[in-house]
């Protein structure tokens, strides 16, 4: 029955993480943060149909702020208005989120209220360098709520 298959959905939240169910990077669709708003950026952006958009600076494993589509509300496209001037104006603060972090752990900051949408990192100690921190991916509210439904 489907509320056997939501309690075993919301069980498993225990036996998984954040990386199980994330969207990884190279599927995200973000934007640079020197991007100008005219016309064909904002159709760009409006056409993916998401919500919220990370924008990043230089490289997508750097990201800086979060875009809201509705910050677009009042952007006129003809004004070819900076990015950056819409996002520090809204100015939306970043979550960030271990890719280890257990769904139900997940689960319980989403509730917590402020953002849906969390970044994906993990400390890379790979290599010669000093660590640093690599973005996987994103989550969302959404992508647990999904885990607890489909479960079979
Ligand atoms: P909402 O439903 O709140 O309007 P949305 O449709 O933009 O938001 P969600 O419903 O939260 O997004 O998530 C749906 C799926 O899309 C999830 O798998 C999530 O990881 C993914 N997702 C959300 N934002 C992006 C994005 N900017 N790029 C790629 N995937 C995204
Ligand atoms: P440092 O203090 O060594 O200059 P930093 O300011 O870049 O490093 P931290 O102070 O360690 O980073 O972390 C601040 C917050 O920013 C943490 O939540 C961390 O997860 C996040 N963070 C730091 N660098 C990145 C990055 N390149 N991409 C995504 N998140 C990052």
């Amino acid at each position: 029955a489907d509320e056997l298959n939501m309690i075993q959905g919301a069980l498993e939240l225990r036996s998984k993480t954040v990386e199980d169910v994330m969207t990884p990077i190279h599927d995200c669709f973000m934007v640079s943060s020197d991007a100008i708003l005219d016309f064909s950026t904002m159709s760009e952006i409006m056409e993916t149909g998401y919500t919220r958009i990370p924008v990043y600076e230089q490289e997508k494993s750097n990201i800086v702020d979060i875009l809201y589509v509705k910050d677009l509300a009042f952007v006129d496209p003809d004004d070819c208005v900076p990015l950056k001037t819409i996002t520090k104006f809204y100015s939306h603060p970043l979550h960030f989120v271990f890719y280890d972090t257990r769904l139900d752990t997940m689960l319980e900051e989403f509730k917590q209220g402020k953002s849906h949408l969390a970044i994906v990192q993990k400390v890379n100690s790979e290599g010669e360098g000093d660590p640093f921190y690599e973005v996987l991916g994103l989550i969302t509210l959404e992508d647990v709520i999904e885990e607890i439904i489909k479960s079979e």
